[in-house]
């Protein structure tokens, strides 16, 4: 059975679980907080008989309860436990609302050689990258975390984060089976209100990435390919 670690269980980390916990991926899912009334709006795996209850254990038990296999962790993603966390896990997939978070998921996929899903929802649009190893990394393309506004401080709407989710969802359901076409590559929705059609962006590996630096397999100077049975 392929496993799955999911950072973050709430606007996107729901919608992702949801796609994910039901298709025969075992999930991981990482999140420090407890659902909140204002969680609710774009939270919609949770009610308010939910309010103080951790949310990775609560998304976790929904995923179980339409048959899927799940266990929840009320932690906040570090690269000091990542090993323990992911060690056994074959992709992650990012839905926290935390850029430093994003980072650390991104770095530790890449230096650990797992395919891994970054995404990230805001007002009416957002993003999603697909990462892999050998690829472009997260950190190739946005180098280092920026204090952006949260979708605490600046709202994002609910139905945004079902759109973005689905994405990450489908997108790490394409790397769990070996497609790589989309490695490297980010989908970006500027508006949905407007467009459902996103800027796809491939882009190259980063020259001096610090991440690629440790990766397991190095982008700028992937293993030269052995042709087999001949002379
Ligand atoms: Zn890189």
């Amino acid at each position: 059975m392929t496993r799955a670690t999911i950072v973050g269980a709430g606007g996107l980390g729901g919608p992702i679980a949801h796609a994910r916990g039901v298709a025969g991926i075992e999930l991981t899912i990482i999140d420090p907080d407890v659902v909140e009334m204002s969680n609710l709006h774009r939270q919609i795996q949770f009610t308010s008989a939910d309010l103080g209850k951790p949310k990775a254990a609560l998304l976790a038990g929904a995923i179980v309860a339409r048959g899927g296999v799940a266990r929840g962790y009320q932690t906040r993603w570090t690269s000091d436990d990542a090993d323990d966390i992911s060690g056994e896990a074959d992709l992650v997939i990012d839905g926290s609302d935390d850029p430093a978070t994003k980072f650390a998921v991104a770095d530790w996929a890449v230096a650990a050689g797992r395919p891994y899903v970054i995404a990230a929802a805001l007002r009416f649009g957002g993003n999603a990258m697909a990462g892999a190893p050998g690829f472009a990394c997260y950190r190739c393309l946005f180098e280092e975390p920026v204090d952006a506004a949260t979708c605490q401080a600046a709202g994002v709407l609910g139905p945004v984060v079902g759109a973005i989710g689905g994405v990450a969802a489908a997108l790490a359901l394409g790397l769990a089976s070996g497609d790589r076409r989309h490695a490297g590559t980010i989908f970006v929705f500027d508006d949905l209100r407007h467009s459902a059609e996103p800027r796809v962006v491939r882009f190259a590996p980063r020259a001096g990435c610090t991440a690629c630096a440790r990766a397991a397999i190095d982008p700028l100077r992937p293993p030269t390919l052995v042709a087999e049975g001949r002379p």
